[in-house]
C-alpha cells in the first residue's frame, strides 16, 4: 500500500495466515521496529545457516589453519568449495576433516577419537593452528573437546582452538562470535603501543573471488597499509601482528562487529564500518578509512583516485541503465551491511527495491534499511522460503540477489538471479565490482530465456 513500509520478522510470519498479512500491510506497519537477532521458530523452514556454518565461514579463510569438524560427517560439508575464498600463500584451509562420530562413539564418547584426529593431522600436515569444532552430535553427548584441544596443544606445542558450536545452540551471529573469541585467542589481548601503530586490519572481507587483493591494491595506491585481513588471505603470523593496526575497518558488520568491539576494548584499536558495494559506499569507505587515519596527503590523494574511478565507471552507469531502469529488486543476504549497499546500487542504474531481507541484521541495519526504501518495500528478518516466494510475486520482482540456497527458489518463479554469497567466483566489490555487478544483473534480467517461461 503506497505510503508503508511493511517490517514484519519471519517469527510473526509462521503464524500468520494470509489473511493476517493482509492486515498488516494494509496497516502500512510502519511499526516498532522489525523483531530481529532472534532464534529461528522451531518447526518453520529457515533460510538462516547453523551456528558451526557461521563460525566456519569466519575462520575457514585463515590458510594455514586446519579445521576438525567433532561431529558427524554431514557437517564437514561446509569446505571450502562453498566458500570460494582465494589465497596467495598455502591452502591448507581448503581440507576438511572429521572425526566422523557414528553410534558407537555416541554411546562410549568421542574424546578419544578426536585426540588421534588431531595427533594424525599434526603428523600429516605439521599445521600451525587447529580449529576443532564441537557440532550438535559432539554437543549431545557432552565430550570435553576443550581439555582435549588442551592436551593436545601440550602435546605437540602449537595452537589447537576448540570452537564449541553446536549448531542447536542458536543460529549463524553466535557462530559469529565463536569465531571471533577464536581469533581473539590467536591475536592475542596484549595492547601494542598507539604511538607506534600503523596502517589498517580489514574485518569481515573473506578474500571472495579476490576481493581482498581488489581493496589491498586500492590502498597500497592510496599509501595505506593493510596488517591483515580477518580472515580473507590471512595466516596465523599476519593475525598476531593485528594488535599493531591503527584502524580497524569493518567490511561484513554482521560477522566482525562484535570482534571490532572487542579489539577496540581489549587493544585499544577503534574502528568504522565501511562497505565496498558499489559506487556510492566504495566511494565513501574509502575516503572515510582516508579521514580516520588523519593525513592530509592521504585524504586528497583518495579523494582524486576516486573521481577518476568514478569518472571511469561513467560509460558503465550510462550503457546498463537504460536497460534496468524502473526494474524491481528482491534482496535477501546475510548480513543487513550487504544489503544496504545493494540498496544504494541498485539505485545508481534506477532499480527500486521492493523486498530487503537478511538473515542477521540487526536493528540498527533496518532503520537505515527502512530510511532507504521506498514505499511499499517489505522488509524481512530471517524469512523462509514461502515468504520470499509470496513476496517477490506479490510486489513483482524482476530479479532476486541471494545465496546459493535462493538461487532454485528465484529460477522455479521465473525470475533472474545474482549470486552474492560465499560460493560467486567473480567480484563485485569495489569499482571493478560495479562493472561485473551491472552486467550480470543485466544479462540475468534481460535473457531471452525468460520470454520462454
Ligand atoms: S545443524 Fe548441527 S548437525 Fe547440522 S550442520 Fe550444523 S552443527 Fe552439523
Amino acid at each position: 500500500m503506497p505510503g508503508t513500509t511493511k517490517v514484519r520478522s519471519s517469527r510473526e510470519a509462521v503464524v500468520l495466515d494470509e489473511r493476517k498479512a493482509s492486515i498488516l500491510e494494509a496497516d502500512g506497519c510502519a511499526g516498532p521496529g522489525i523483531a530481529c537477532e532472534q532464534a529461528s521458530a522451531a518447526g518453520a523452514v529457515s533460510q538462516r545457516a547453523c551456528v558451526f556454518c557461521g563460525a566456519r565461514v569466519v575462520l575457514n579463510p585463515i590458510t594455514d589453519a586446519f579445521h576438525i569438524i567433532h561431529g558427524p560427517i554431514g557437517c564437514s560439508s561446509y569446505t571450502w568449495d562453498i566458500r570460494g575464498s582465494l589465497t596467495s600463500g598455502q591452502d591448507l584451509y581448503r581440507h576438511s576433516f572429521s572425526t566422523d562420530l557414528s553410534e558407537t562413539d555416541v554411546i562410549f564418547g568421542g574424546e578419544k577419537k578426536l585426540a588421534r584426529a588431531i595427533d594424525q593431522t599434526v603428523e600429516a600436515h605439521a599445521p600451525n593452528v587447529v580449529f576443532v569444532y564441537a557440532t550438535c552430535i559432539a554437543g549431545v553427548i557432552g565430550d570435553d573437546v576443550g581439555a582435549v584441544c588442551k592436551a593436545a596443544e601440550e602435546r605437540h606445542g602449537i595452537r589447537v582452538i576448540p570452537v564449541q558450536a553446536p549448531g542447536f545452540s542458536g543460529h549463524k551471529a553466535q557462530g559469529y562470535r565463536l569465531a571471533g573469541d577464536a581469533i581473539m585467542k590467536l591475536i592475542g589481548t596484549t595492547p601494542f603501543p598507539r604511538d607506534k601503530a600503523r596502517g589498517i586490519n580489514i574485518l569481515g572481507d573473506f578474500n571472495l573471488a579476490g576481493e581482498m587483493w581488489i581493496v589491498k591494491n586500492y590502498l597500497a595506491g592510496l599509501g595505506i597499509d593493510v596488517i591483515t585481513g580477518i580472515t580473507g588471505d590471512s595466516c596465523c603470523d599476519e593475525l598476531a601482528c593485528a594488535p599493531q593496526a591503527k584502524l580497524n575497518v569493518v567490511q561484513c558488520a554482521g560477522s566482525m562487529t562484535a570482534l571490532a568491539k572487542r579489539m577496540e576494548r581489549d587493544l585499544g584499536i577503534p574502528y568504522i564500518k565501511v562497505s565496498f558495494y558499489g559506487i556510492e559506499d566504495t566511494v565513501s569507505s574509502l575516503m572515510r578509512i582516508a579521514e580516520a587515519l588523519g593525513e592530509p596527503e592521504t585524504v586528497e590523494r583518495t579523494r582524486v583516485f576516486c573521481e577518476e574511478q568514478t569518472r571511469l565507471l561513467d560509460p558503465v552507469v550510462a550503457r546498463y541503465r537504460p536497460r534496468l531502469e524502473g526494474r524491481r529488486a528482491a534482496i535477501y543476504v546475510g548480513g543487513g551491511f550487504k544489503a544496504i549497499s545493494l540498496i544504494r546500487q541498485f539505485r545508481e542504474f534506477g532499480m527500486d527495491a521492493v523486498m530487503v531481507g537478511t538473515q542477521t541484521g540487526r536493528p540498527e541495519d533496518y532503520e537505515v534499511i527502512r530510511s532507504l526504501v521506498s514505499p511499499g518495500c517489505v522488509v524481512l528478518d530471517d524469512a523462509n522460503p514461502s515468504e520470499l516466494e509470496k513476496f517477490m510475486l506479490e510486489r513483482g520482482a524482476d530479479i532476486l540477489v541471494g545465496g546459493v540456497k535462493e538461487r532454485p527458489l528465484a529460477y522455479k518463479l521465473g525470475v533472474a538471479f545474482c549470486d552474492h554469497n560465499h560460493e560467486r567466483k567473480h567480484p563485485l566489490a569495489g569499482f571493478v565490482g560495479v562493472r561485473n555487478f551491472a552486467e550480470e544483473i543485466n544479462s540475468s534480467m534481460n535473457s531471452p530465456v525468460w520470454t520462454y517461461v
